[in-house]
């Protein structure tokens, strides 16, 4: 608690104000000294992550094709559209099994955010891609799979590091998360003061 400046918060039960200092904030709590009150307020520090870190990464992770693993497709930050079609930000071969190819043009989207709280990047799955007017989400013809579960229509789901996402029953495909080094995610840590959703 180096250079811990004396602070004022809102008390959680009343909402007075009440001043803390730096022995309330080694102990970690604070009772409240207003008449009537006396509440104890827990005084969590807590930090987040500035999503500006998103523009300094130099990858966000990857698809291995599994029947060929020597196959990969990098992914992008937002909406990674997967299917065959020219308008796919993953755009995959026309896998062919007994003469046909089970991947839709737009088949599904994985999406690509950072969790600010975790410093994390999350991957979430969807069937389906938003059409060309970007309105519709139009799903699949064959359906997509997360380690051997359907997603069901609309569903939106997490995907592991590892997952394994198939499409159309015939195609899997291996997630590899990109993980932020450490040393990177701390020079873009943000100290917030406590209770990040008290109110003012
Ligand atoms: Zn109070």
């Amino acid at each position: 608690m180096n250079g811990f400046k004396t602070t004022l918060i809102a008390c959680q039960h009343c909402g007075r104000r009440i001043m803390v200092r730096a022995a309330d904030a080694a102990r970690g709590s604070i009772t409240c000294s207003h008449v009537g009150c006396g509440a104890v307020n827990s005084l969590q520090s807590a930090f987040q992550y500035d999503e500006a870190i998103v523009q300094g990464l130099p990858e966000f992770g990857k698809l291995t094709y599994l029947n060929k693993p020597e196959i990969t497709y990098p992914l992008q930050f937002g909406p990674n559209v997967i299917g065959t079609g020219d308008s796919c930000t993953v755009q995959v071969e026309r896998f062919v099994h007994n003469g046909r190819c089970f991947i839709s043009r737009r088949h599904g989207t994985l999406t690509v955010t950072f969790d600010k709280w975790s410093g994390r990047l999350r991957y979430q799955l969807q069937d389906g891609a938003l059409d060309e007017s970007r309105q519709h989400l139009q799903p699949s013809l064959n359906g997509t799979l997360l380690n051997g579960i359907p997603l069901q229509k609309m569903e939106l789901i997490d995907v592991e590091n590892e997952g394994v996402i198939t499409l159309g029953g015939a195609d899997r495909f291996r997630l590899a998360h990109f993980s932020i080094p450490a040393a990177m995610l701390t020079t873009y840590k943000v100290d917030l003061a406590f209770n990040p959703d008290r109110t003012e």
